[in-house]
């Protein structure tokens, strides 16, 4: 029998919605139908991408210090990267149908030319540089698998903060939303220091948390 689960999608914020936002991240609802979506074991095994970026050893190294940032605000691991030897599947558009999205593990996607994007509907030249994405159940939000996914044409054209962006992208997929903390107005904070999960990308991060990104994580899972 097939587990009742969603899918929570990814909505978009335009760039061009805040003053000097740069571009914008995949905005999720990791909180939909008022049932936040965690993991129940850690840590969660991350598959990567071997196909182009993802497959080589800057790519790699690009997603294993993402991971480490994650790993390093808990006191606990929370990801775990598979090793290198074990990626050799190139997720792309021909065979994105046949990815398992609930078998437990997180995918990361570099999608080279920005096609999937294109066929889930998004433009690839229209600023979003990345979506996270979880399946989980729907009665306790446990969830059983997630995917994030890069756009490879806002990266490639140089545009795009790629480790800031995985690393963001990440924290959807741990279950964090977008933190009001840092925009302009109430308390503005200098790019260096807006936390990750900032709807927008500085280009400045770093692939460093701030402190209201740890918050959220003790509080999914409290350590
Ligand atoms: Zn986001």
């Amino acid at each position: 029998m097939t587990a009742l689960h969603r899918f929570l999608v990814s909505a978009l914020i335009a760039a061009s919605a805040l003053p000097a936002a740069g571009m914008g991240y995949g905005q999720f609802d990791a909180a939909l139908d008022g049932i936040a979506s965690r993991w129940q074991t850690l840590p969660v095994e991350v598959i990567v991408d071997g196909g182009t970026l993802f497959g080589n050893s800057n790519g790699l190294a690009l997603v294993q210090q993402a991971v480490d940032a994650w790993n390093s605000v808990n006191g606990v691991p929370q990801l775990m990267l598979r090793p290198p030897a074990q990626s050799a599947d190139d997720f792309a558009l021909a065979n994105f149908a046949s990815w398992d999205v609930d078998d437990g593990k997180i995918r990361v996607v570099f999608d080279e030319g920005g096609e999937i994007f294109a066929a889930v509907g998004l433009d690839p030249a229209g600023g979003v540089l990345g979506l996270g994405s979880t399946t989980a159940a729907i009665s306790t939000g446990v969830a059983l698998g997630g995917i994030v996914l890069i756009n490879g044409h806002a990266s490639v054209s140089g545009s795009g903060d790629l480790l800031g962006t995985i690393v963001h992208e990440f924290g959807h997929v741990l279950g964090l939303t977008h933190t009001p903390v840092g925009f302009g107005g109430l308390a503005p904070l200098p790019n260096s220091k807006r936390p990750t999960m900032y709807p927008f990308s500085t280009g400045f991060d770093a692939g460093t948390l701030e402190p209201d990104d740890a918050a959220g994580i003790r509080a999914i899972y409290g350590h």
